[in-house]
């Protein structure tokens, strides 16, 4: 069985090192120096400032959400959150979850992400918050939205859980909005098992975010404001240094797969358009295929050899029925119903690649 992702698993003696740590100290949890010195080795490898470490990706647009106060009714109605409709179901349920109404804007149909041209004429006076997603790691028009969210005096939130690691201009992606957020799910790139960051422009939101995330406490018995538990633990933070310390090779191995497929496929499908001004992060391999039809058929021919692929993002957002009623965004619709997402991780071999390769191609 190839499956569509594969959790990287570090060196097993790096992993007792640092539980061996965690025994004799005896701290598990309640920002420990594990999770200290992942915070600093993260700040570092990314080229960000102000990163909070947090129990997972979810919980990041969620504390993020409350930490910039965008979930604040306004007028007794709830805020409007400008999201797009082609994501992973979480992006939207945050916003729900968190009492905003997600108000979807249509996708580019190459790049896959929100499209910054019809932003501006989604804000309403309830709107407090743009959150674009950099789709598969592609950079969104960051300054485009950017420009708008300053003219009409909006947030901006970015879901960049599939945007580890990525530059746009020569510096992290992750420093374009108020705050971005990832997710260092077991299935992601870099991982923790479980887990999340926010990576804030501001210290005082840090400042701020790292109450909200201990129980609005901002000293023992003192509470400041609503809060939740949203902490990382010791045990996670040690996963994500053996994870970190393996990363060249992690990526390399990723790369590496990426490469064979974009040679096989360049010509003979639609491949997501990527930002001129970014660098690629290796997370997803998408294609877009003509026709539902033909992505069913490709996805049922692959799963009898054996092979996992995944419908990401399916479906558009805007039809799914505990989000709300929304308008139909046409694009995302119909770029959803045909995009299927290929097994990339660092343990496929090139025996595994020649058959996923074969396999598409119907040979
Ligand atoms: C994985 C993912 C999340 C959720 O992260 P978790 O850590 O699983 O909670 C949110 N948004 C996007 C786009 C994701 O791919």
């Amino acid at each position: 069985m190839i499956t569509v992702a594969k959790p990287w698993l570090p060196n097993r003696d790096a992993l007792d090192g640092y539980l061996d740590g965690i025994y004799e100290r005896g701290w598990l949890t309640n920002n420990g120096p594990l999770v200290q010195e992942l915070t600093r080795r993260l700040q570092a490898w990314l080229g960000v400032e102000h990163l909070l470490l947090l129990g997972n990706g979810t919980l990041a647009l969620q504390v993020a959400i409350r930490t910039l106060g965008v979930d604040v009714p306004l007028n007794g109605k709830p805020a409007e959150a400008i999201t797009t409709p082609f994501s992973f179901i979480a992006t939207a349920s945050a916003l729900k979850w968190k009492g905003i109404e997600p108000v979807f804007v249509d996708i580019d149909p190459h790049s896959w992400n929100l499209d910054a041209q019809y932003v501006a004429a989604a804000v309403t006076p309830q709107t407090r918050v743009i959150v674009p997603v950099h789709v598969f790691g592609n950079a969104c028009e960051v300054e485009q939205i950017q420009a708008v969210a300053q003219q009409h005096r909006l947030k901006v939130i970015y879901d960049a859980a599939h945007a580890f690691g990525v530059d746009y201009r020569g510096q992290s992606l992750l420093n374009w909005g108020d705050a971005a957020t990832l997710s260092f799910h077991a299935t992601k790139a870099f991982h923790t098992v479980e887990g999340g960051a926010i990576v804030f422009k501001r210290a005082e939101d840090l400042q701020r975010a790292e109450q909200i995330i201990n129980f609005g406490q901002s000293s023992p018995g003192r509470v400041d404001e609503l809060g939740i538990n949203a902490k990382m633990s010791e045990l996670h933070a040690a996963m994500g240094l053996c994870v970190l310390d393996e990363m060249d090779a992690n990526l390399a191995a990723r790369q590496r797969v990426w490469e064979a497929y974009h040679r096989a496929f360049g010509q003979q499908f639609a491949l997501q358009r990527w930002n001129p001004s970014a660098s690629h992060g290796y997370t997803y391999f998408p294609l877009l295929l003509d026709s539902e039809q033909q992505l069913l058929d490709t996805m049922h021919r692959l799963a009898v050899q054996g092979i996992q692929t995944r419908r990401y993002f399916y479906p558009s957002l805007d039809t799914v029925t505990s989000l709300g009623k929304h308008p139909a965004q046409r694009i995302s619709i119909d770029t959803a119903a045909r995009i299927l997402c290929l097994p990339l991780h660092a343990e496929l071999v090139d025996a595994d690649m020649l058959k996923i390769i074969a396999g598409v191609k119907g040979v």
